[in-house]
């Protein structure tokens, strides 16, 4: 099948794409398609920000789209930065000044205390109008300083509990940050790809019509 992975963000489109090419599917990036759009983004839920975008996107390309929306959920903030994770600080994607604000905020959060979440939504809708939303979560902590330049967003900020190894996953002990983790190690424990793994679980029932 050939989709449309349905993000301006350049990050998560490495994400998305490799999950799915993993899965078998052809991917076409919003670029490759022609289509600038920006849809904005007005659910209180992941999940409804995550269709709003896909139908958005499907209605443009004709194609099976898939997007995802996605943020990191902090237990001593009361769950922000949460949907709003792309514009914490004030303007969209800014990553740098996302992360520190995020600092900023923690700053007196003693290290017992800063559990987080990373949490995803994926909606995959089809051209006749059906859709399929998974969603994925990822538990770990907050940490006190950036670490790591893999990745983009809050990952050198963030200490998932688990990484993926090459027979499944294991706790962190290392306590590394998503942007020290390889490819695999992420894609294994993270939320976006546990929220694939739901929607690939559940792909081939979907479109059987079941
Ligand atoms: P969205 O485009 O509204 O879904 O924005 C999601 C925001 O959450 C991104 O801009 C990042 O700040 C953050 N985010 C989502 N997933 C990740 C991730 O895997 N690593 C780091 N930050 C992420």
């Amino acid at each position: 099948m050939t989709v449309c992975a349905a993000t301006n963000n350049p990050g998560k489109l490495r994400e998305l794409r490799r999950i799915l090419e993993r899965m078998g599917c052809q991917v076409k990036s919003l670029r490759e398609l022609g289509v600038e759009l920006d849809p904005e983004e007005t659910g209180t839920t992941f999940a409804e920000n995550a269709r709003i975008k896909a139908e958005a996107f499907c209605k443009a390309t004709g194609l099976p789209t898939v997007a995802d929306d996605s943020g990191l959920c902090v237990d001593a903030l009361g769950g922000a930065p949460g949907v709003y994770s792309a514009r914490y600080a004030g303007v969209h994607g800014d990553d740098e000044a996302n992360n520190r604000k995020l600092l900023a905020e923690m700053k007196e959060v003693p290290a017992g205390q800063r559990a987080a979440r990373f949490v995803s939504a994926v909606c995959l809708i089809l051209p006749d109008g059906r859709t399929l939303t998974v969603e994925g979560e990822c538990p770990g902590r907050v940490d006190t300083r950036c670490r790591g330049d893999n990745g983009f967003g809050y990952d050198p900020l963030f200490i998932p509990d688990r990484v993926g190894t090459s027979t499944g996953t294991a706790p962190n002990t290392d306590g590394r940050s998503y942007a020290q983790l390889a490819d695999a190690e992420k894609d294994a424990i993270s939320h976006r790809g546990r929220a694939m793994e739901a929607l690939e679980a559940r792909l081939g029932d979907f479109l059987a019509g079941n």
